[in-house]
């Protein structure tokens, strides 16, 4: 058997309780040994990496994003907007999104993570205007040509604005046409084994842009077919208010009319939840993505990640869409988690250490993944390693804390089933170079046809 001991790690991070100071085994795509300080590998190995420079991190989760949206950064009409006249201004410019444009702001997006140290990704894709009704098709190709983890997620928008909802009528589709879209993907894409590189979830956009109808028949569909299913809710008061003059319901209470509130949903944002509705969704299992930039950029609030993970919920992390974020660095989004936590919980109240949990574990239990996630024997190779090689990191004395207090945002070098994909903070599939002048290009090509 062919094994690689990843031996004496600068410093590591499990997220459990293991200790792998003496490193790790990996063989045939898994972890098959945790090393504690002092202890050598149970037999030989065929190869060896040397650690002693590196951070090491189980590869980071990132459980909600829209890739599209990298192609709408830092967008001069959508600038200092709030959510709503945010996504008013925005719905008429991606309606024009071509399936090339798609597809390179997939691979762009994919890549980004990746180079920051992150193995999974799941996105939110909602929009299937004419010529793109095959986008999940175009997204799954890419992330298999990557060789990264992904969740992809089929979105849906029914309720456009003639209908009382908020998208234009070119970016909403039928209730039939996303039914039969939705069955189709989860039966050509969803891989079912321990291993699984692609999955499929079922995930209308928002309360604000589908019908009840589709929220339930999208929870029917998932538990038929055993998915997961997402959205965003409670992400800011207006759409608390929405809610209310729209279902009168409160966002959760809605959720909960149509069936969602199970462990199989897990959420975006979660943030306006009151203490009542946070113990419900504890107890119901459902997952909360964390998106910290993305709140503050839109000036939504803070979530409630304590309170949310104390009633039972798994709460994980998320870069969200790039025209909120506006980057896909899950590094950096961990010290942000940290940095806004911070100004709702007292310092000791949430460390590091739990920023970095949301990042793996949290993550990876949001999207129902016991496989990775963490550092143990049996679970996929999966990881990532950071150098403290750069001035910001100059004179910092606990490495772990180092990575999320300093800010690093480039990983040295990443592995996923144990494949290197990052080697010396390069890429190795492919030119970014390239990929970046093709993704500029296609983002111009978008903004100016509007
Ligand atoms: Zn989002």
């Amino acid at each position: 058997m062919n094994t690689l001991w990843i031996k004496h790690p600068r410093a590591v991070f499990t997220s459990n309780r293991l200790d792998a100071s003496g490193g790790l085994v990996i063989a045939d795509g898994r972890i098959l040994e945790v090393l504690a300080a002092g202890q050598q590998p149970s037999g030989p190995v065929s190869q060896v990496f040397d650690a002693s420079t590196h951070v090491v991190l189980p590869g980071l989760v990132n459980t909600h994003h829209h890739f599209y949206q990298t192609l709408t950064r830092a967008c001069p009409p959508a600038l200092n907007k709030r959510l709503f006249p945010w996504l008013q201004t925005l719905y008429p410019i991606w309606a024009g999104l071509t399936p090339a444009q798609h597809a390179l702001a997939t691979e762009l997006a994919m890549v980004e993570l990746l180079l920051s140290g992150c193995t999974t990704v799941a996105d939110h894709h909602y929009l299937f205007p004419a010529g793109l009704e095959n986008a999940i098709d175009i997204q799954a190709e890419t992330s298999l040509k990557l060789g990264m983890r992904a969740t992809l997620t089929r979105g849906s928008m029914s309720l456009s604005v003639d209908d009382g909802g908020l998208p234009p009528r070119s970016v909403v589709q039928t209730e039939q046409v996303i039914l039969d879209d939705s069955k189709r993907l989860i039966e050509r894409w969803h891989q079912r084994d321990d291993q699984a590189l692609l999955e499929v979830a079922l995930a209308p956009c928002s309360p604000f842009s589908v019908t009840p109808d589709i929220m339930r028949a999208s929870a029917e569909l998932a538990a038929q077919y055993d998915v997961g299913l997402h959205t965003h809710l409670a992400e800011t008061e207006d759409e608390n208010a929405f809610c209310l003059k729209m279902f009168g319901q409160r966002p959760l209470d809605y959720l909960d009319s149509v069936g969602w509130l199970n462990n199989r949903t897990w959420l975006a944002h979660g943030i306006h939840f009151n203490d009542e509705e946070v113990q419900r969704l504890g107890n119901a299992g459902t997952g909360i993505c964390h998106c910290p930039s993305s709140n503050m950029v839109l000036a939504s609030g803070i979530c409630r990640v304590n309170e949310l993970r104390a009633a039972g919920s798994p709460v994980g992390l998320g870069v969200d869409g790039s025209a909120s974020n506006d980057h896909s660095n899950l590094m950096q989004e961990v010290r942000q988690a940290l940095l806004i936590q911070r100004l709702r919980y007292q310092a000791d109240e949430f460390t590091h250490l739990d920023a970095l949990h949301l990042a793996t574990k949290g993550s990876a239990q949001v999207l129902r993944r016991d496989d990775i996630g963490e550092l143990a024997p049996g679970k996929r190779a999966d990881i990532a390693f950071f150098k403290l090689d750069e001035p910001r990191f100059s004179g910092a004395h606990d490495p772990l804390a180092a990575l999320v207090l300093c800010g690093a945002s480039q990983a040295d070098a990443v592995m996923i089933n144990g494949d290197w994909k990052v080697r010396d903070k390069q890429w190795l599939g492919g030119d970014i170079r390239q990929l970046m002048a093709n993704h500029q290009q296609a983002a111009s090509q978008l903004f100016s046809g509007h």
